[in-house]
């Protein structure tokens, strides 16, 4: 009978402490915590009778399509959108990217030869790992999704530019350019520089720019991305960028404020066609948005407080992983300066049984592949940690249990 390595014998007895301890943790989505969304409870008292927005319009009533003024000033510096190329929508900018990609596919967008529902093949270059939304939505319009690897300047853009050049069927990117979901990279001047240059074979080629993490610090230091709707529109692709955000992780993840920004031309196509579907937005809650936050310091001072809430999570995982696998070569781990996500990566096969074995545990985390389109992580390797919503000793204890699955699964599997 062979014996049991040390590290196996361990693994196995620190795992079944940790069954034993009957956990019901939970971090797998990028939930703002109620402690954060109560940062904003006095903006739910807002706009009280008040209910006339700066250009007289009355908030109660039809109309306004583009958004109030006040709330879009608030953001158009932050998005990097002209006031006037900026739209303020509903309450989500994924419906915003839901709709645009729909819309696409409906009506010929600028520069168009044809609509994408009549093309012979549409596919949409995906950084990897990436935001299962985003793939999510285009797998369920048919979107082929081809995966280019991340690096820690943004998506490869040595990949980017050949098959962007090449393909005609690709259509379109998705870009998370600041604080990446979920591995927290921002993408760099260069990079920026490439995708608003770069020569594309398809005419209607068009990033998807989701800055969903742009005011969202969780260091001193904001990280500036550079300005890609002005460097498309000096490379002569003004057209290329539709940029999206929104005040979820701001306010409140429910009932926020979502933006789109892009070229003149763009706008009025996509404002043309929104104006079909709506008589106009929730111009009440944009109104209570303008008068909580005020102006671009009062969205800093905000986030701060955010940061004061979820920066020591972050700390804690990097602190547990540091001594628990610090020096075992067993996983590697993001240290993000911002955005939502910590990034794990496992030894090649191990994610899923690392997943799995939390379950087990009574630790939810997001299912491994999960980063990548259709699920599949081919080498099995990334897992995303979450880390805002549950209280700080919930994420402590769910890291440490994390760490103890990781060394069963690894020590398993050799
Ligand atoms: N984009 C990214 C990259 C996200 O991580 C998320 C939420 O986790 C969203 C968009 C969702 O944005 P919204 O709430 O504005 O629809």
């Amino acid at each position: 009978m062979t014996s049991l390595s040390p590290d196996l014998e361990r693994a196995r007895r620190d795992y079944a402490a940790l069954v034993e301890q009957g956990l019901a943790l939970d971090i797998t989505r990028g939930k703002p915590s109620p402690r954060q969304l109560d940062l904003s409870l006095e903006m739910l008292k807002l706009p009280g009778e008040v209910y006339t927005a700066e250009d007289g319009t009355d908030c109660r009533n039809y109309g306004g399509l583009q958004g109030l003024p006040e709330v879009r000033r608030l953001f158009s510096g932050f998005l990097q959108v002209p006031l006037a190329q900026l739209v303020a929508a509903g309450n989500s900018s994924l419906e915003l990217m839901h709709d645009t990609v729909v819309q696409s596919m409906l009506s010929k967008l600028p520069g168009a030869e044809r609509r994408w529902a009549d093309e012979p093949r549409i596919a949409f270059l995906c950084p990897v790992p990436g935001y299962d939304r985003h793939f999510a939505l285009s797998e369920r319009f048919g979107i082929e999704l081809i995966p280019v690897p991340m690096t820690a300047t943004g998506p490869d853009m040595d990949v980017v530019e050949r098959l962007a050049a090449e393909d005609p069927a690709i259509k379109g990117i998705w870009c998370v350019p600041k604080y990446s979901n979920p591995d927290g990279v921002s993408y760099s001047d260069e990079t920026v520089r490439r995708l608003a240059a770069m020569p594309t074979a398809a005419p209607d080629f068009r990033i998807f720019w989701d800055n969903a993490y742009v005011v969202h610090d969780l260091t001193d230091e904001s990280v500036e991305i550079a300005d890609i709707l002005k460097l498309a529109e000096d490379s002569g692709n003004a057209d290329r960028v539709f940029v999206f955000g929104s005040t979820s992780k701001i306010t409140t993840a429910g009932s926020g404020v979502g933006f789109v920004g892009s070229s003149p031309a763009n706008v009025k196509w996509l404002l043309g066609l929104l104006g079909k579907r709506t008589i106009g937005p929730d111009k009440v809650n944009q109104l209570r948005h303008a008068m909580f936050l005020r102006d671009e310091d009062g969205v800093r001072a905000h986030m701060r407080k955010h940061r004061e809430l979820i920066a020591p999570k972050f700390e804690a995982v990097d602190k547990i992983l540091t001594k628990e696998l610090g020096d075992s070569g067993l996983a590697t781990w993001t240290k993000p300066a911002g955005g939502y996500f910590i990034s794990l990566t496992v030894p090649e096969g191990c994610a899923k049984e690392v997943v799995r074995l939390a379950k087990g545990a009574g630790i939810a985390l997001t299912p491994a592949g999960a980063t990548h389109p259709g699920g599949n992580d081919p080498e099995d390797r990334t897992i995303r940690i979450a880390p805002t919503y549950p209280e700080l000793a919930e994420v402590e204890a769910a890291i440490a249990g994390l760490a103890v699955c990781v060394r069963l699964a690894v020590a398993e599997k050799a």
